[in-house]
């Protein structure tokens, strides 16, 4: 028997399936957006056995359009990254050498950034072939474990720290916001939660396409595997932080140049996208709306 759906943000339990889906080990799996609040997650979701196969170690090395990283593999990508300028992004928020716990850290780069500044260190990571990684690169303290409090167990004290970051790992979560919950627990009073988290749904292509497929009674199926459970909108990523218990969030919305976005569709799907991107970007730039990177800051 399929598994009812039940929201996990606000725990209604009607949903209708918006025009997109997987196809994924020869069977459909469906996006639905709850009625009441608006997340939308998978379901059925993956099994716990299908996600973990997911996240094998070529999700971080082989160069495969299965992944999200598309033309090169991920170690290329991340070399080309300044870490060190999103440290200093981040360094009014929290005292000087305090400390920071990354969970989903990957191979470690932001993280070993963070401790070149001097602050304390830790991250959490699922992938062995990511954490191994970051440890013998850059000898960090990495715990290697899904991050929930039954499998971190006491390796990470409660109220111990005064910066948590999230950079898109909540949508991979299977209970994101547990998660919240979990990461709210661990910071010190006053600490600071930082969450990236991908809105392609909020973009303005995207809502057109949505509407397309809605008056043509079609769907679009993606085929590599449902990496996201779930897909945020500002205003239910929001809704998020308040649930776990952060008294203070901000949003803030972000999009890239048309001339900087990858297209890898069809000639109409790439022309109408760059020619909705230009006035996405401006308005994501001036009024902070229909951005598909969001950021998420709570205070505890
Ligand atoms: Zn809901």
């Amino acid at each position: 028997m399929e598994e009812q759906f039940k929201c996990n943000l606000c725990g209604n339990r009607h949903s209708r399936k918006i025009p997109f889906r997987y196809w994924f080990k020869k069977r459909h799996i469906y996006a639905v957006k709850c009625g009441y609040c608006g997340l939308i997650v998978l379901h059925p979701r993956p099994t716990d056995h299908e996600i973990d196969e997911m996240y094998r170690a070529e999700y971080f090395t082989e160069e495969d359009v299965q992944t999200h990283h598309y033309s090169e593999d991920y170690l290329t990508a991340v070399a080309r990254v300044d870490y060190g300028a999103k440290v200093d992004e981040v360094r009014h928020l929290l005292p000087e050498g305090g400390s920071v716990l990354e969970v989903g850290c990957a191979t470690g780069e932001l993280l070993n950034a963070f401790k070149t500044a001097g602050y304390h260190v830790t991250g959490v990571e699922i992938s062995s072939f990511a954490a191994e990684h970051a440890r013998k690169n850059y000898q960090l303290n990495i715990i290697q474990t899904p991050f929930t409090k039954e499998q971190t167990g006491n390796q990470l004290k409660a109220e111990s720290f005064d910066l948590v970051m999230m950079g898109d790992v909540l949508e991979h979560f299977t209970n994101p916001l547990d998660a919240l919950r979990y990461a709210h627990s661990l910071l010190k009073p006053g600490g600071v939660c930082i969450v990236h988290v991908p809105s392609t749904l909020n973009l303005i292509s995207t809502r057109l396409a949505f509407l397309l497929y809605r008056m043509t009674g079609t769907q679009k199926t993606m085929t590599i595997p449902p990496y996201h459970l779930t897909e945020f909108f500002p205003d239910t990523l929001k809704r998020s932080f308040h649930e776990a218990g952060f008294s203070q969030c901000r949003i803030r919305q972000e999009t890239k140049h048309p001339k900087t976005i990858a297209l890898r569709h069809s000639r109409l799907e790439n022309f109408a996208k760059v020619a909705t991107q230009y006035p996405n970007y401006w308005l994501t730039k001036w009024f902070g709306i229909f951005g598909d990177r969001l950021t998420g800051v709570g205070r505890k």
